[in-house]
């Protein structure tokens, strides 16, 4: 897994930060690889799903998923995951509630890399993912992704 501290200047930049970031995934082996991105609204943690989802394959659009609160993009053979599953827990304020979405089934497959924004609303998510992405905006626009 990445860690560490990185400097990205532009959105466009995102995609190389996060091709460095797909490059170093370790997968999970007996349950779903969760990995969790904090920070304030705007930060750019949809950007850097959206970026991840490009550099995996997927084609077409990747949108916020906050109104339907998960998207399920399949990927392109070939690879360790099947499945790149994009949740915003923004409106969630507990496990049930990401449990009534069906998290516990997706969270149990190997072949799921789960990537969920504002796990701070659900108690425990935390703790339990693999890697915390911390994205915070600079007064220059440029963004200071810690990987932790
Ligand atoms: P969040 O999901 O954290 O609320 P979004 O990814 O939806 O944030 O929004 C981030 C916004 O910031 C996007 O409109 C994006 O184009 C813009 N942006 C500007 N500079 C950057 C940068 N260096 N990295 C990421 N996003 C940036
Ligand atoms: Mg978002």
């Amino acid at each position: 897994m990445k860690r560490g501290e990185q400097l990205v200047r532009t959105v466009e930049d995102m995609d190389t930060e996060a091709q460095a970031f797909v490059d170093a995934l370790t997968p999970e082996q007996h349950s779903a690889t969760l990995i969790t991105l904090s920070g304030d609204l705007g930060a750019g943690k949809t950007a850097f799903v959206q970026a991840t989802a490009a550099v995996l394959g997927v084609e077409g659009p990747i949108t916020s998923p906050t109104f339907v609160i998960a998207k399920v993009y399949l990927l392109p053979e070939g690879q360790h995951f099947d499945r790149l599953i994009h949740i915003d827990a923004y409106r969630l304020n507990s496990l049930k509630d990401l449990n009534a979405i069906g998290f516990g089934e997706m969270a149990s497959n190997t072949k799921n890399l789960i990537m969920l924004e504002w796990p701070e609303q659900v108690e425990g998510i935390l703790e339990n993912s693999s890697l915390n992405i911390m994205i915070e905006a600079l007064d220059d626009g440029a963004r200071q992704i810690t990987y932790a």
